[in-house]
């Protein structure tokens, strides 16, 4: 079984972002980039399923700038056998990243694809769904446990208040939560074998995808900034200012 896993280039989550001053988006430039942390995730179940016997092939997939290469490298690193990197400049939205990854589905057959569940920079949490959806295959999202069974997976779900195990039919899409795995360290002997490690180049229209943004951002600003806070004497003032002052009582 051939597991597809795709990987987006976002902001490290140990960067603080800022907002750019024209209210436009994100002020990007210069900032350490790395592999969503979900997606990593992903990667590590992929490669911890071939270990195991239950994948033949893992390949990683990312769509975005040819930056894109070096979280590819980093899939490469962890395990996977091979990656595609499908090239564009372009701004890429949820609904464009699932179209791009249904045209490789037809493509490649895999029995699973193992996304993240959501990227840290968007918070989107769409791509997954819209791709079950589009490529009409069964999905088990905010997956704590993966087992791959004879044509089956059975998938344990991360739901308000507990646990959900639910059995989906092969091929299918799973979606990756934070309590999957722990992804291993990269070691720097596989660092170097990932170098030798086949990487394609496709773009978009060379799948046949229309990657058009279909939403419009109007606005980015800063959350409000929260003021100091005071000390009350009493229980009364405080009763007193909830009610008159922060009016939520
Ligand atoms: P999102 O719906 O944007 O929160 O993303 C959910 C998941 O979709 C991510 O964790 C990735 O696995 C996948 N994904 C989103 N954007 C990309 C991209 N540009 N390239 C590869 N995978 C992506």
């Amino acid at each position: 079984m051939k597991v597809l896993v795709p990987v987006k280039r976002v902001v490290d989550y140990n960067v603080k972002v800022r907002v750019k001053s024209d209210g436009s988006g994100m002020d990007l430039a210069g900032l350490k980039m790395s592999m969503n942390p979900f997606d990593e995730i992903a990667v590590e179940e992929a490669v911890r399923l071939k270990e195991k016997g239950a994948a033949t092939e893992v390949v990683a997939v990312s769509c975005g700038a040819s930056a894109c290469q070096e979280t590819l490298r980093t899939a490469l690193a962890i395990g996977a056998d091979r990656a595609i990197l499908v090239e564009t400049d372009a701004e890429l939205q949820p609904l464009a990243v699932a179209k791009i990854l249904k045209a490789l589905v037809d493509k490649e057959q895999p029995g699973l694809v193992l996304l993240g569940k959501q990227a840290i920079d968007g918070d989107n949490n769409q791509t997954g769904q819209m791709l079950a959806a589009i490529a009409d295959l069964p999905q088990a999202t905010f997956a704590s446990k993966v087992e791959v069974l004879e044509g089956k997976a059975q998938v344990k779900r991360e739901v308000d208040g507990g646990l959900e195990t639910v059995e989906v039919a092969l091929p299918a899409v799973v979606t990756t939560d934070l309590r999957l795995n722990e992804p291993r360290y990269v070691t720097l002997p596989n660092i170097m074998k990932a170098k030798k490690k086949p990487m394609e180049t496709v773009k978009p229209a060379d799948l046949g995808v229309d990657v058009a943004p279909r939403i419009r951002t109007v606005k980015v600003g800063e959350p409000p900034k929260r003021g100091a806070g005071v000390k009350v004497p009493d229980v009364a003032t405080l009763v007193d200012k909830l009610k008159s002052e922060a009016k939520v009582i």
